[in-house]
């Protein structure tokens, strides 16, 4: 068994109906519109992809579900509970306990090691350094990187930093990884290495993953995509409803 597999609980309020929505968001910067009436939902366990073109409004799309960015009108739905009515502190508290993150380019602490990277989402959630950094330490071997726990983000390759943040996103078993172009920075082997051991972390901790990737090759990944397009979110088959032009290149018309 593998350390993903036998790593401790960390969530304590783990339910079973734990889904991720949004209602017809609307999100804008200034007079740039970049959701436009958004409906998204997600089931736990599963992983969905969400692809379009670039300035579609994925980015913003993915911030407003994980509590980042607050939506100008719309709701978000998490586990029943409403998220954009949600203080800063409560948001906060949801990101940092029921929620992973990857991005682009890993963003891991450059001062902290790879192995208190890893460690720091644990601490941050409460739990005792002895107890983090065992839970840390029992990802390197899985990952490949048996030897690298001492080196700084500095010492590291990008699929090696990426694998390190992977670690960090799911170290926790967050209900929700949300990754936003987790592969954009690596050529594409490392890329399916990282994919690989990113499905294969979240389906052993049932971790629902909504993945914004404008790759086919990682989105084929996921048990389902879907596009955003114009600021909403198509269904692949039936096209946004109200747009002239067919929602998807490619889609049935
Ligand atoms: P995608 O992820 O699909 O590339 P984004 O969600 O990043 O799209 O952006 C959607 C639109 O909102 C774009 O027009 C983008 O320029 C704009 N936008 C996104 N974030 C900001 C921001 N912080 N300030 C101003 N405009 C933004």
């Amino acid at each position: 068994m593998n350390a993903v597999a036998t790593a401790p609980t960390a969530s304590a309020t783990t339910t079973s109906d734990a889904t991720l929505s949004c209602r017809d968001l609307h999100k804008s910067f200034g007079q740039t519109p970049a959701l436009r009436g958004a409906d998204f939902s997600v089931d736990q366990g599963e992983i969905v992809a969400i692809m379009g073109p670039s300035g579609s409004g994925k980015s913003t799309l993915l911030h407003c579900l994980a509590g980042i960015l607050m939506p100008d009108a719309g709701e978000v739905l998490f586990a029943g509970r409403r998220v954009d009515q949600m203080s800063e502190a409560r948001r906060s508290e949801l990101r940092r306990r029921e929620f992973g993150f990857v991005f682009q380019f890993g963003q891991l602490v450059p001062e902290l090691s790879a192995e208190e990277n890893i460690a720091l989402p644990l601490l941050l959630a409460g739990r005792r350094r002895p107890e983090a950094f065992a839970a840390a330490r029992r990802w390197f071997a899985p990952l490949g990187l048996d030897g690298l726990e001492g080196r700084r983000s500095g010492e590291l390759s990008g699929g090696e930093s990426q694998r390190v943040a992977l670690a960090r996103g799911l170290v926790a078993e967050p209900q929700v990884l949300f990754a936003d172009e987790p592969t954009g920075s690596l050529d594409s082997l490392t890329g399916e290495q990282v994919m690989d051991l990113l499905v294969d972390g979240a389906r052993r901790q049932r971790t629902t993953v909504i993945i914004v990737t404008h790759e086919p090759r990682v989105a084929a990944y996921a048990d389902r995509e879907v596009i955003v397009r114009d600021g909403r979110v198509a269904d692949p088959v039936a096209g946004v409803a109200g747009l002239p032009e067919p929602a998807l290149s490619g889609a049935p018309r």
